[in-house]
């Protein structure tokens, strides 16, 4: 009476997602949720689903309370694929503690706002990929073009740390 689990508050503490995952997968879960590499297609007092993006791919996390008490959970990622419950999990059950989902809250659509951060991560290394194989002279030429452009960046570029501790370096 009163012992089964209730809501995914009482099955995901901190504790319970460290026995779960392990030291290795819980600690990069947490630099995960710290980075806020997560948005929440939907959640409830029994229900996570969402997605975390890891360096190169987005993975999609399921958790769900089950009836008798259990866990199932879910990932896509390959640690996933073999059941393990990785730090994508551990991602999604941290950031699903930070919140109060009860049983009437809603799903939300987030699929737009993930691929909306892919684009934005390939755009930057098709960027990447660009850039390296363009000559010193060349990129000098191409960043000065774009300070033309776009002054604020550039007043802001010369201000930056980066660069001054590199004319420091040179000096
Ligand atoms: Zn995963």
């Amino acid at each position: 009476m009163g012992s089964q689990p209730q809501s995914l508050r009482d099955v995901l503490s901190e504790n319970d997602l460290l026995w779960l995952a392990g030291e290795q997968a819980f600690h990069s879960g947490r630099e995960f949720h710290a980075a806020q590499k997560y948005v929440f297609n939907g959640a409830n007092a029994t229900a996570l689903q969402g997605f975390v993006t890891d360096i190169s791919s987005s993975y999609s996390v399921d958790i769900k309370l089950l009836a008798n008490g259990d866990i199932q959970y879910s990932c896509e990622c390959p640690a996933g694929r073999v059941e393990l419950f990785c730090s994508h999990c551990v991602c999604c059950a941290l950031a699903w503690l930070d919140e109060t989902f009860d049983a009437t809250d809603l799903w939300t659509d987030a699929r737009a706002a993930i691929s909306e951060i892919d684009e934005a991560h390939n755009l930057r290394s098709q960027l990447r990929a660009c850039l390296q194989q363009v000559d010193r002279y060349e990129l000098v030429e191409i960043i000065l073009d774009w300070a033309r452009r776009d002054p604020a960046h550039a007043h802001e570029l010369m201000d930056s740390q980066r660069l001054s501790r590199f004319l420091q370096h040179s000096n």
